[in-house]
Order: structure tokens, then C-alpha cells, then sequence
């Protein structure tokens, strides 16, 4: 095998990954049936392709366009390694989280894949918090052990590929993405906003009435499942308004048909939207199985943007720019698309709220940016640490309900400490794209004004300077050549302050 044959295997098997998976999660077929094509493509995933991934990696002049492109296949070598070996545990998984009963106290039997949907519904709070009581004597039971043996294979499984020193230098090695600094800015982040956390959280918890000693994480579901706007946000018309707001910026919803919507609803749907590249860019899959309300608007706008950037890549670029590279981006472009819904302007232009509400809903959706900003910024923070390796698996489920109770103001359970966990650092892909999508918002104001997004020019300029490069910078490069700016938080805190205000 050469890094030709490599590359062309590599592209054949991620296809055939992404069919299967696409078949599977939106109902048209029963399972996803993924050892037979890890044993049709063994060779894709052997030691000899590790190694030579590794040669090249090693073997291109840093800072060169080869080295960039070896980085990427390496990456993707060592991601997809460790996935292979994850796949019995995550099967188990798969089939407990199917299988797995909920009984509370009072009787109440719940499947375990609809209890936290359940405990956002729950307005009773005695009843919300039995559920999640019961729901809690599961996981310490069935899922929290699993989960804390995948992790420790995770980690041990990269390890002793030898790359770098220790797990999290590896990652930082193959990802381009500096978790260190990431860290530091995700303490000072939390640390410049306590105090507006703090306010703006007790203003909440008082008009939700809940103590606010007594807050916790269930409560937070249930206070973030707002009903009140459902109604500026209706289901039959969203496609449609939608579709035209793409029109008005002159970008084809569709990508020239290469994008296909598969919105309706069918039993074995799964309940989480998601987008499948399964040709990038000519075969791409939107799937969303609709509950009503905001929410699918946000999910729609938010799979809508991953979707755009996969079926316009550009055709011509090289297997590892089209479909490898830095999630950020991708994830960056999806946020820029939902986070339509902040921008008073399109609000008023595209939903139902109208003048009169349209400020309410703008503060909500500040205080639920802010909470999860927060969050996310602990989460990483206390991954680091687990995968760092100098805390012991023991002491950590303590230590994830210290940090993330001490963040979010809502009581967190330590054990949850394995589960509320994103594998192989997702969650920095989520904080640098929230950056990286503030950063493109102001370079499009700046280009095309505040209302950039029904401005006839903007549309081709994005899909020929953002979408077309698929994922071949890392987001920071990104945002050096759009904005010639780092990306930070500065950005979003600004932006937060000012809609809390609104
Ligand atoms: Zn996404």
C-alpha cells in the first residue's frame, strides 16, 4: 500500500461508513451494520497504515501544504483506530441504552432513552426530581462503569501509539489545536463572568421558583425547555422560510440538488437531528425528525449550515480537505446558521414573534448561550484533567460535580462524571467554533452589513471563500485569513452583554 491506494481506500471506507449510518439513524433500515465493512476495509485501519500515515507525518517539512494533509490522514488514522476498538463497548451500549428501564419510586416505569426528555417535561418538581433520582441509580449501575472502561481504553489505546507525550500532547500534536491555551481561556472566561452569571441565573431560578441553593441539573432541563415561543416558530413553515432566507443571499438551499432533505417523520428516526456527508460534495443528507417549535428551528438552521459546507466543497480537493481537518470549521458554520435565531433582525424578518416579544426571547436565548458557554468551559476543563492522567479515575466523578456544579450554579451528580463526557476533546471543537462563528459574523456585517444574510452578495461570497475550502484550515487560520483577527471570547461575551440587556 502507497498513500494513493491509502487515500482512495480511506475515501471508499468513509462512504461506505456514512451510508450505513445515514440508512440506520434515519429509520430506513433496522441496525447499522458496521463490522462488515471494518472487515471489508481491514487494510484501511492496519499497521501498516498507521505506520505509514506516521512516516509522512513525520517525513513532511513542517508548516509545508504536504504536512498539513499527513497531519489530517494521521489524525484520521488514529481516530478511526480507536474507534474500531471502542466498537464492542459502544455496541453494548447501544443495546443497554435500548433495553434499560427506569423505575421510580412511585412506580413509574420509564425507558432510559427517554428520561431526560421526560425530566425536561416534568413541571412537578418532586416528580422531576424522583425521576432523576432513579434515572441516577441506573447509571451508577449499568452505564457509568462502561463508559469508564471506554475511557481508560481511550486513553491507554492512544497512548501506546507513542506519538507524543501523554494523551492530551497528542491530541494537541495531531489536531492543530492548542488545548492548553484553549484552557486558559476557558478559566478566564468563566472568571470574567461570574458575577453576570450569578445575577442573571438568580433573576432566573426567582422566576422559575426554584431555591437557588437547591437548583440542579434536572432543573436546568426544565427550565431551558421553554415552551412560550412555540408558537413564532411553526413547523409547516419552516422548510420554506427557511429555503427562502438561503434565496434572499443568493445560496441554494439544496446545493444545486446535491442536498437532500429527509424531514419527515418515520418510526426508527432517531430523535437527534444530524447531517451525513455521504459524497462530499455530491450525495449529503439532512435528517431531522420534528417536535414542534424553536427548537427544530435552531436544529434545522444548525444542520442546514454542515450540510451547505459539505455540498459545496470544492470537488476537486484532495480526499483529506473534504471530508478530515478541524470540526471547528464545520461546526463554526453551523453555528453561524442558528445562531440566526439572536439576531433580532432575522427574527423579526423570518419567524412569528413579532416586535413585541422578539426582546423577551433574545434575553432567554443570552441566558441559555451564557449557561452553556459556561458549561462547556467546565467540561473541557475538567476533561483535560481526566485525560491528563495525574488525577486517579477515582477521584474524578467528585471533582466533575465540583467543577461543573461551581460553573452552572445547578447541582451536578458525580455520577455522571463518565457519561457527560465528549471522546477525543469534541467539546474544543464546540468552543473554538463558537468563537470562529462570532469572528465570521462580524466579518460579514463589516462586508455586507448587519443584515448580511439577505444581502444578494453574501451568499456567493460564503460559499466561495468558506464553504468551497471544506475543512483544509484549522478554525484560528480561518479566522486570520477572513477577519485577520485570532478567535477569543471576547467577541461572544460582547455580544451575550448586550442581549441580556436588549
Ligand atoms: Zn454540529
Amino acid at each position: 500500500m502507497n498513500l494513493e491506494t491509502l487515500r482512495a481506500r480511506a475515501q471508499s471506507f468513509s462512504e461506505a461508513v456514512a451510508r450505513e449510518g445515514y440508512l440506520a439513524y434515519s429509520g430506513h433500515k433496522p441496525t447499522a451494520a458496521l463490522q462488515p465493512i471494518y472487515a471489508a476495509y481491514a487494510d484501511v485501519l492496519s499497521d501498516d497504515a498507521l505506520a505509514l500515515c506516521v512516516e509522512d507525518f513525520r517525513g513532511t517539512p513542517p508548516e509545508s501544504e504536504a504536512h498539513r494533509a499527513a497531519r489530517m490522514m494521521l489524525e484520521w488514522q488514529v481516530e478511526s483506530q480507536v474507534s474500531r476498538a471502542m466498537a464492542p463497548l459502544d455496541e453494548r451500549e447501544i443495546a443497554l441504552e435500548h433495553d434499560t428501564v427506569v423505575r421510580v419510586a412511585d412506580g413509574r416505569e420509564v425507558p432510559y432513552s427517554r428520561v431526560s426528555i421526560d425530566i425536561a417535561n416534568t413541571t412537578d418538581r418532586g416528580d422531576r426530581l424522583a425521576l432523576d433520582a432513579a434515572r441516577a441509580g441506573v447509571v451508577a449501575s449499568t452505564f457509568a462503569p462502561l463508559r469508564r472502561e471506554r475511557l481508560q481504553r481511550e486513553r491507554d489505546t492512544v497512548e501506546r501509539l507513542d506519538l507524543a507525550d501523554g494523551y492530551n500532547a497528542t491530541f494537541s500534536l495531531l489536531s492543530g489545536v492548542p488545548l492548553a491555551d484553549l484552557a486558559t481561556e476557558c478559566t478566564a472566561f468563566l472568571r470574567e463572568t461570574d458575577a453576570m452569571w450569578s445575577e442573571v441565573l438568580g433573576e432566573r431560578l426567582r422566576a422559575f421558583g426554584v431555591p437557588r441553593s437547591e437548583a440542579t441539573r434536572s432543573d436546568a432541563l426544565a427550565l431551558f425547555r421553554v415552551r412560550e415561543f412555540d408558537d413564532a416558530f411553526p413547523g409547516d413553515r419552516m422548510e420554506e422560510t427557511i429555503r427562502r432566507s438561503c434565496a434572499e443571499m443568493r445560496i441554494d438551499a439544496t446545493a444545486g440538488g446535491r442536498i437532500t432533505f429527509d424531514l419527515a417523520d418515520r418510526p426508527g428516526k432517531r430523535s437527534r437531528a444530524f447531517c451525513s456527508p455521504v459524497q462530499v460534495p455530491q450525495e449529503v443528507y439532512l435528517v431531522l425528525r420534528p417536535h414542534g417549535g424553536q427548537a427544530d428551528w435552531g436544529t434545522f438552521l444548525h444542520e442546514l449550515g454542515h450540510a451547505l459546507h459539505f455540498g459545496y466543497a470544492r470537488a476537486d480537493y484532495p480526499f483529506e480537505y473534504r471530508w478530515l481537518g478541524d470540526n471547528s470549521v464545520t461546526e463554526s458554520y453551523a453555528m453561524l446558521f442558528d445562531h440566526r435565531l439572536m439576531d433580532r433582525n432575522w427574527l423579526l424578518r423570518y419567524t412569528e414573534l413579532g416586535k413585541t416579544r422578539t426582546g423577551a426571547y433574545l434575553r432567554f436565548s443570552a441566558f441559555e448561550e451564557l449557561h452553556y458557554l459556561r458549561r462547556y468551559c467546565a467540561k473541557l476543563l475538567y476533561e483535560t484533567i481526566a485525560y491528563g492522567g495525574e488525577t486517579s479515575w477515582d477521584a474524578l466523578p467528585d471533582l466533575y460535580a465540583t467543577m461543573l456544579t461551581d460553573a452552572t450554579g445547578f447541582r451536578y451528580r458525580p455520577v455522571d462524571a463518565f457519561l457527560d463526557f465528549d471522546p477525543r476533546y469534541y467539546s474544543t471543537r464546540y468552543l473554538r467554533a463558537w468563537q470562529l462563528q462570532a469572528v465570521l459574523d462580524a466579518a460579514l456585517t463589516e462586508r455586507f452589513d448587519v443584515d448580511w444574510w439577505r444581502n444578494p452578495a453574501a451568499g456567493p461570497w460564503i460559499v466561495e471563500q468558506l464553504f468551497a475550502e471544506g475543512q483544509r484550515e484549522t478554525a484560528a487560520e480561518l479566522a486570520q485569513r477572513v477577519a485577520g483577527t485570532p478567535i477569543a471570547f471576547a467577541p461572544l461575551l460582547r455580544r451575550v452583554e448586550s442581549l441580556l440587556a436588549a
